[in-house]
């Protein structure tokens, strides 16, 4: 990006999701103020689109961007944030699904992480090569800038060792075919909140916390470290979601090789596109389509339940392994709007101190437990780019040392 007297220190977050790329771009100063948000859409479709919000300006705009795959994007990008902002570059920092064993927090983005996501391609084989493309691709446009990687299984590598074992043959185990769990930028982000409102000791305190958008996950957290969590060596495990099922029987891929000829690619598939919400209803894999559906319609119905259902016995499950509950946070797409999802979720959960304030709850307010119940509920926006942006910030000086691009 071209610079100029007047321009100032920026960071720029990236956030991919299989057909989407989300960008924000932050001033590095202290509050890291957002100036401008954004994001591609069905990439690799012809209907591709790319939408721009200019937070400094308040413009928004919309227009078609056919790219062809994620590092297609990174060019119009360069070219809007040249052409558009007032602010250059200094670091790009990613949301990189899978870190492995060996990558455990945020790093600058040198050949050595390159060569270890490659290795480990094969645990996110749909999403790591892709993310290497755009390091690579990000690399080209903006020569020198310093690049930071922050791994979404980062948040639980200090999970104990019985939360991490699959119980599978033990020479998986050291292939590195362990419970990973994901979502780990909005939990790092989630924590640090929970911290700034509510105080040190209920950050320290038994938690849940649960990102519930299209992709829905849960984290046990104690003493501020995760002990537990809902997904497990991919984002298919746990919780029922908009398109995958969650835990599943293990002998279900046998049993569809034998009577369907289904393939292990199909039954992937399956479980990663055609499942949890979308499966169920066959209607739609979005709640509040469902939710508007659901008097006409049973498959509709019975989608919400069993997601409901879900969520319910997975909190059961994290506040045993906590040994009790102090904090329930909802979070995401789902969890942060759907008052009726967290009243169902809630209903039954009396016995371990959850009771709702229906009114809060109706208002989306902060906090939405009976004032004085054994178990705060709260709800909280998440923010996966700031934690991005902040990641990158605090690896800067590191970076003007090491002169890393
Ligand atoms: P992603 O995992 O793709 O980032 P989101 O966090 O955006 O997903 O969550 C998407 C889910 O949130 C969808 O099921 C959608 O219906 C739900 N959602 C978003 N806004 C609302 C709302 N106002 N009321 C109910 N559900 C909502």
């Amino acid at each position: 990006m071209t610079t100029n007297a007047q321009s100032e220190d920026g960071i720029l977050a990236i956030n991919g999701g299989s057909s989407s790329l989300k960008f924000a771009l932050f001033l590095a100063g202290d509050s890291l103020p957002r100036v401008l948000t954004g994001k591609f859409e069905r990439i690799g479709l012809p209907e591709g689109t790319l939408s721009v919000a200019n937070l400094a300006t308040g413009k928004k705009a919309q227009r078609a961007m056919p790219a062809g795959n994620h590092a297609g994007c990174v060019k119009p990008l360069w070219e809007l944030l040249s052409a558009e902002a007032t602010v250059s570059v200094r670091a790009i920092s990613h949301r990189i699904v899978h870190g492995g064993a060996r990558l455990r927090e945020p790093r600058l983005v040198t050949p050595e992480v390159i060569a270890e996501l490659r290795r480990i391609k094969e645990f996110a084989p749909l999403h790591l090569p892709v993310q290497v493309e755009l390091l690579e691709e990000f690399a080209r446009h903006y020569p020198g800038v310093p690049q930071v990687a922050c791994f979404d299984t980062a948040f639980h590598r200090d999970m104990p060792r019985v939360a991490k074992l699959l119980p599978i043959p033990r020479r998986y185990d050291q292939q590195g075919v362990q419970r990973y769990g994901f979502h780990g930028l909005s939990y790092s982000f989630l924590m640090a909140e929970l911290e700034r409102v509510a105080g040190i000791e209920a950050a320290r305190g038994r938690v849940i916390l649960a990102h519930l958008g299209n992709g829905a996950s849960m984290a046990a957290v104690r003493g501020g470290r995760g002990i537990d969590t809902t997904m497990a060596f991919t984002p298919a495990a746990g919780l029922v979601m908009s398109t995958r099922p969650g835990d599943l029987d293990p002998a279900l891929p046998a049993y569809f090789a034998r009577t369907e000829g289904m393939t292990p690619e199909q039954f992937n598939q399956m479980v990663n596109t055609q499942s949890g919400l979308l499966g169920i209803s066959e209607l739609s894999p979005d709640i509040r389509d469902l939710l508007a559906r659901e008097q006409e319609d049973v498959r509709a119905a019975e989608a919400v339940e069993a997601f409901c259902y879900s969520a319910r016995k997975w909190i059961g499950a994290l506040a045993a392994a906590l040994n009790g509950l102090d904090t329930l946070v909802f979070s995401a797409g789902i969890g942060e709007n759907a008052t009726v999802i967290r009243a169902r979720i809630c209903a039954g959960l009396e016995f371990l101190g959850i009771e709702l304030d229906v009114s809060a709850n109706a208002a989306n307010a902060p906090v939405i437990s009976k004032p004085g119940g054994k178990v705060t509920v709260r709800v909280m926006r998440t923010d996966e780019e700031l934690c991005l942006a902040q990641a990158a910030k605090q690896l800067l000086p590191l970076a003007e040392t090491m002169g890393t691009a």
